[in-house]
């Protein structure tokens, strides 16, 4: 038996991580984190009671005079030691992902990776907070901005980038001056204990970055608290819904990224051979677990027929693996419950009447009779009134849609309830060009399949894939982390004598 496949023995306790420490806290509440590959229990994670929260809040509160006075540049140099320390702990950062996520190590690696980028881009921030100035707007007088850190930020993440997502926020919100507590998945908590610790050791000081584990109690107590000034929330609509309405009733500043439903749409003209490879990893990669994830294929005209006859063996050959097997192309699923979630979708889209081209339920890996895995599957004609093509189904199931022409292409992913990422695979310049345009979906892919933004763009969706008014990190996230201030400045002997009742103009 390879190591890959050994079992842990000891069940884990993991803590919350508060002022600069691990903290057991009073929760008599635990959640199961579990090894998907081999469907183990492994730790046992605290789910916080409020008091919890609220230790980590006020460790914030308190951090947060000195830190938000820190210089730019000083809060840039442990930014640095934190990236130089990531780097070095690049591998064991992928390994904890695989084993409580199940992806595979070689994807775990590219998420570590797109949250380093992060913390590089957060390393800017002296550059990133410089604001404009204009000398002598009217008689001695100048005015110039300021860009303030809000207080403290709270970030509540999902289990499917245990990495990346909390990396969208926490890096850029603590280079701003902001200090933080982050609700990091109770599904796979492992990670944002390690990146705490990490952070610590390049030089965090004590209560600027603070973990706490738990659920809806937790979440609710960090929607409640008046110390915390604005809350960035990643994962299901329903729940990003939730915490922009009651967050925003509260006075707090939100930002609620939410599900998704990824179209790829399939001219005629494109090069079938690059749009099979590309529909293989975006809709099986991570086992469809990612919200960039294309779930649907619009073919367009003639193509669907020979589109499918290529899909069904790559499909059907998919090497599902556990994620730390190297020549694993597909791990498990995240959980039992998850995967049964998806397979009442492969259920419902049979009763509904779409073609089942290949059915990955049952699906078998040696050695890992009791992980949470699924084969990769695909539908064909599949209809817009159908469930599996309304809603989010977060698993490795692709459905195509038949579409006559690109008019028609075009109107359907537009009506679409979810508008996260999109992608068009041509050959034509002018079809390239109208579909960006025309497309309401935040992110869009010109024969590229997964157009993740890179950490100096942002990242975000429209209609019900994002509740608020800025996407994540880059210049978005930099809005997002500050407060706007307009200073005017002028000095006594400058002043003009005597009161001036009209609205001043530059003189
Ligand atoms: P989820 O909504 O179940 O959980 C996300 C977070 O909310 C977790 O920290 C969880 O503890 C908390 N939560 C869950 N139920 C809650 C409740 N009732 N009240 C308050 N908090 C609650 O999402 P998930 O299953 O962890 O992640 C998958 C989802 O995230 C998918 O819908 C996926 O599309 C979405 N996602 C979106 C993006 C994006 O950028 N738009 C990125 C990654 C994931």
């Amino acid at each position: 038996m390879s190591e890959t496949h050994q079992r842990d023995t000891q069940l884990r306790t993991l803590t919350h991580f508060i002022n600069g420490q691990a903290v057991a806290g009073t929760s008599t509440r635990f959640g199961e984190v579990f090894n998907p590959a081999l469907g183990d229990v492994t730790a046992r994670v605290p789910l916080a009671h409020v008091a919890e929260v609220d230790a980590a809040v006020a460790a914030a509160q308190a951090a947060f005079p000195a830190w938000s006075e820190t210089a730019p540049i000083k809060r840039a140099r442990v930014l640095f030691k934190f990236k130089e320390l990531l780097d070095r702990h690049h591998d064991e950062l992928a390994e904890l992902i695989t084993r409580e996520h199940g992806k595979v190590r070689s994807d775990a690696h590219g998420e570590v990776m797109r949250g380093i980028e992060i913390v590089e881009f957060a390393c800017g921030i002296p550059n990133l907070l410089k604001t404009a100035f204009t000398d002598q707007i009217g008689g001695g007088i100048d005015n110039w901005n300021l860009r303030q850190p809000l207080g403290v930020v709270a970030g509540v993440t999902p289990f499917n980038f245990p990495m990346m997502v909390p990396c969208w926020m926490f890096p850029l919100a603590l280079a701003c001056g902001n200090t933080f507590v982050l609700k990091p998945s109770e599904r796979d908590p492992s990670a944002a204990i390690r990146l705490a610790e990490l952070f610590k050791e390049a030089g965090l000081p004590d209560g600027v970055f603070n973990v706490v584990h738990g659920d809806k109690v937790a979440v609710d107590a960090l929607l409640a608290h008046p110390g915390i000034s604005a809350l960035s929330f990643v994962g299901s609509t329903p729940i990003a819904e939730y915490i922009y309405t009651e967050g925003t009733k509260r006075g707090k500043r939100v930002q609620a990224l939410g599900g998704a439903k990824n179209h790829l749409v399939v001219m005629p003209d494109a090069d079938l051979d690059q749009v099979v490879d590309a529909l293989m990893g975006a809709a099986y990669g991570s086992a469809g677990e990612r919200c960039m994830a294309i779930s649907v294929a619009v073919a367009v005209g003639p193509v669907a027929d020979e589109l499918v006859e290529r899909l069904t063996p790559r499909v059907q050959a998919l090497k599902i693996r556990n994620g730390l097997d190297a020549d694993a192309e597909m791990g498990p699923l995240v959980s039992a419950a998850h995967r049964a979630k998806v397979e009442g979708y492969i259920q419902a889209g049979i009763t509904e009447g779409a073609r089942l081209v290949v059915d990955g339920r049952g699906h078998q890996v040696a050695l890992h009779e009791r992980g949470f895995f699924l084969g990769g599957t695909l539908f064909d004609q599949v209809q817009t009134g159908m469930t599996i093509y309304q809603e989010e189904i977060f698993g490795p199931v692709l459905c195509v849609v038949r579409v006559p022409d690109f008019a028609a292409a075009v109107a359907l992913v537009n009506a679409h309830e979810f508008a996260n990422g999109v992608s068009c695979f041509t050959s034509d310049g002018g079809i390239a060009r109208a579909f960006a345009r025309q497309i309401q979906v935040g992110m869009v892919g010109i024969n590229v399949p997964i157009p993740v933004p890179m950490a100096w763009h942002s990242f975000g969706g429209w209609k019900r894939s994002l509740f608020g008014d800025h996407h994540a990190y880059g210049e978005e996230g930099l809005r997002f982390y500050t407060r706007y201030k307009s200073v005017m400045q002028r000095w006594p002997d400058s002043i003009a004598k005597g009161a001036e009742f009209t609205m001043p103009v530059a003189s």
